[in-house]
């Protein structure tokens, strides 16, 4: 009943391009034994490394709703061992994961068309297309050893700047090397192309090869701190709001729904007959934490409660799927309006709470 979002894009996917290649910034500074002047100067040089002169503003790299349609589901590791931190220091990503994964709700969103956008103007510098949508899909090291970004783009900005988009849909790519292109250009379609367990757009954004955490702005290999960080790289009108979990999707039927369904479809339902043989309301959630709760309730049209669960998750997940409901046991349903409310709560706060309803009639 539930799955994991496995990695998908690895350090491998710099082979895009070797131009592209990561270089760590900070060797390993050794203080005694080196004269203070050397030592300043190296110190300066690594900070000038990690905090780039000439920012970048970032627009919202996904035309779909964030929050609603698409989320972000896993964020850049900030932590240099093999355990993983986002950049506040919580479990929002995994181990060398070196981007921002914008995630769709469902394979039908992808299917619809979700453009790519450039994130700001710049050039284009390479291109890669025609791998298929689904090559790494259940398949952990997938069939596609060093071209884990799938479909992408590479474009160059001003000062050294940047930015990587990958798993897109195949055939897709709307630009080509050595195109200029316009912030908010449409560059293809979100798809789950290379390495990729679900679609999403993983943006990769470097400067001078050296891999940025657009939400502080910072050197990759710069450990996490746990509160609100200055130097965000996104653009204020770009509405991109970090949340540490929250529900993918929600909605009604007449069964439990097969755990692909959910990721296909999200599928669901409006009206049922009476003699539906279940109601049923089911949530899937993304970033949960060990002791979070997910709490999924169906109030009856007369306003009592119909069925609840809540359920504590036993350890950290990217992805998790539950559903509650009642089976037929007479001939027929009350008619009237069901309502669900489905709720991630962490430390005794709703982080997300979504309402749903179906008619029964
Ligand atoms: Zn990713």
């Amino acid at each position: 009943m539930d799955a994991r979002v496995g990695a998908d894009v690895t350090s491998k996917d710099r082979k895009m391009t070797n131009r592209n290649a990561e270089q760590p910034v900070f060797g390993k500074l050794s203080v005694r034994g080196v004269h203070w002047r050397h030592w300043l100067l190296t110190t300066l040089m690594a900070v000038c490394a990690v905090r780039p002169a000439l920012s970048l503003e970032l627009q919202n790299p996904v035309a779909c709703d964030l929050g609603q349609e698409c989320h972000i589901m896993q964020v850049v590791d900030r932590d240099n061992t093999d355990a993983a931190k986002d950049f506040l220091c919580g479990t929002l990503t995994y181990d060398t994961h070196k981007g921002v994964d914008f995630g769709l709700s469902s394979w039908a969103l992808m299917a619809e068309g979700v453009d790519v956008l450039a994130v700001t103007g710049g050039t284009v510098r390479a291109i890669r297309d025609g791998m298929s949508d689904r090559s790494g899909y259940r398949k952990p090291n997938g069939d596609v050893g060093g071209r884990e970004c799938g479909n992408g783009v590479v474009i160059d900005h001003e000062g050294g700047w940047s930015t990587q988009y990958c798993h897109m849909r195949r055939g897709s790519i709307l630009v080509r090397s050595g195109d200029r292109v316009e912030s908010g250009q449409p560059l293809g379609l979100v798809g789950a192309s290379g390495k990729a367990d679900f679609p999403h757009l993983h943006l990769v954004v470097r400067n001078n090869g050296n891999l940025i955490d657009p939400f502080d702005g910072r050197n990759a290999l710069d450990e996490c701190e746990a509160r609100r960080p200055t130097g965000n790289l996104w653009s204020d009108s770009a509405g991109i709001v970090f949340r540490p979990g929250g529900v993918l999707s929600e909605g009604f039927l007449d069964r439990v729904p097969e755990y692909p369904d959910v990721w296909n479809d999200a599928i669901s339902t409006d009206i049922l007959p009476t003699a539906a043989p279940a109601i049923v309301a089911w949530g899937h959630f993304f970033g949960l934490r060990a002791g979070d709760v997910i709490d999924i309730q169906i109030l009856a049209p007369s306003g009592e409660e119909f069925s609840r669960d809540r359920y504590e998750m036993p350890r950290n997940r990217a992805t998790q799927f539950r559903a509650v409901g009642r089976r037929l046991r007479g001939n027929e349903w009350p008619t009237g309006v069901y309502t669900s409310k489905v709720s991630l709560i962490r430390d005794g706060s709703v982080i997300e709470e979504r309402t749903g309803k179906v008619t029964l009639q």
